[in-house]
């Protein structure tokens, strides 16, 4: 067991090659078929024992740390090896496969070059009809990536997930003739910037103006850089409108605990200087706060708000001030009274949250609802004097009823290469690495050995 739990710390086992990348394909299995028709499957445990069967073996956990394959028990780690291509579950990798113990069951990890791997996840990147200077740029941004992010579920015990959290690997049946060829035609290429692996970021498309880092994630990047597209391009994603509903909002903003009360706005505060939406304020019934809008897209789902590249309706529009009960007493001139609903009471608690009224015309406010208008006025008063107050409230006009609509251009984070963009440079004559000099000015094309 102990030696176990240390070898889940490290993503290869001795006899595996260095080059070789190891990817978790399913986690905490108790089950699992290795298949290679009329050939050998040779299975071996760290610590000594082997087992070789014909065509398919079955293999179970019975208890933590231990499979049965066939009738032979086996102590985890243990690699599954043929010299075809082996099937697991009927789905072939090439390489070899290791079993790492994942609680009482295991973990299916297939250790396979950076070559062959690449070419099982290309085709859930880019489109092999697409030039193949574009599709090179996307193989070598596909081998920095992995390479450099190798390690990342070393505690699960093997170094990328088969999934989009890494990137999607689906081996063999994900290859494809032009997209070997482009895997084939950089082999050993990666991306580098003083010396070290470049973050690969890259997007669907930039919808005309690719993102600085630092307002997506925070920190800058000399080499991620918001620049505008050298070329027009069309793409199916270059305009996009997603209508929905506040309530819907603001019931999965609220489930990652940011909570403003009933949402009644959300408008663009600020933008990069490609118009990019940076930050988003939301304001509701119980008061107002401003999140990135990257994190407020990541909420409300990235495939609805497809980009950051977004406006509301017309767009944010300056605000009204806000008039306790106006519509109940048009054309009065005079203080009327009038019960508090619940609604108006947050709404005059929220205000008071962001400095209109003081705490004291809060309490008597609530006390003697009449007052509202007498305290609205001597807020007015502050506001228009001396300048040092708070912002006015603002109510955002984009909003219609419960719905909004979100205009928006592009779709993904916009960090890095935008693969629409690097298309309409490829067919424009740019070759693989004028397209990467251009998304990550300041890197260079260096070779790995293996
Ligand atoms: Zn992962």
């Amino acid at each position: 067991m102990v030696f176990a739990a240390v070898l889940l710390q490290v993503t290869s086992l001795p006899g595996e090659a260095n080059s070789a990348l190891s990817i978790g394909l399913s986690t905490g299995d108790d089950r699992a078929v290795f298949s290679a028709p009329n050939s050998q499957i040779n299975l071996a445990s760290f610590s000594g024992g082997k087992a070789s069967f014909r065509s398919t073996v079955n293999v179970v956990a019975i208890s933590p740390g231990v499979i049965k394959a066939g009738s032979v028990n086996l102590k985890l780690p243990v690699t599954v090896r043929s010299n075809v291509i082996l099937r697991w579950n009927n789905r072939p990798y090439r390489g070899h496969y290791r079993l790492v113990q994942q609680g009482s069951g295991f973990n299916v990890v297939n250790v396979v070059g950076i070559e062959d791997y690449l070419k099982g996840v290309l085709k859930m990147e880019v489109n092999p009809a697409w030039p193949m200077e574009s599709l090179k740029a996307q193989a070598i941004i596909a081998r920095t990536y992995a390479l450099r992010n190798r390690g990342r579920h070393g505690s699960s015990g093997f170094d990328l997930c088969a999934l989009s959290h890494c990137q999607v690997y689906r081996g063999v049946n994900a290859e494809d003739q032009v997209l070997t060829k482009a895997v084939d035609q950089t082999r050993g290429q990666v991306l580098k910037f003083q010396g070290g692996l470049a973050a690969t970021f890259y997007h669907a498309d930039s919808g005309g103006h690719t993102a600085e880092v630092s307002s997506v994630w925070g920190s800058s990047v000399p080499y991620l850089k918001g620049s505008p597209e050298p070329l027009k391009y069309q793409s199916p994603y270059s305009s996009w409108q997603t209508t929905l509903r506040l309530s819907e909002i603001q019931r999965v903003l609220s489930s990652k605990g940011i909570y403003v009360g009933r949402l009644t706005g959300i408008s663009v505060s600020s933008t990069d200087s490609g118009g990019r939406a940076v930050d988003v304020t939301l304001t509701g019934t119980a008061g107002r706060t401003t999140i990135r809008a990257s994190q407020f897209r990541t909420i409300v789902g990235p495939d609805r708000i497809r980009s950051t590249f977004f406006t509301m309706g017309g767009g944010p529009v300056a605000a009204a001030p806000f008039i306790p009960n106006d519509t109940t007493s048009p054309g009065s001139g005079e203080d009327k009274v009038f019960p508090l609903t619940p609604k108006d009471e947050q709404m005059l608690i929220a205000f008071t949250q962001q400095g209109v009224f003081k705490t004291e015309e809060l309490m008597d406010m609530l006390v003697k609802p009449e007052k509202r208008g007498f305290y609205l006025r001597k807020a007015l008063e502050r506001q228009s004097g001396a300048g040092s107050l708070q912002t006015p409230p603002s109510f955002d006009a984009p909003v219609t009823g419960d719905t909004v609509t979100f205009s928006g251009r592009g779709w993904g984070h916009g960090v890095g290469l935008s693969q629409w963009g690097a298309k309409s440079l490829a067919e424009a004559g740019w070759d693989h690495i004028r397209i990467l000099e251009h998304y990550f000015p300041g890197t260079e094309i260096s070779r790995i050995s293996n």
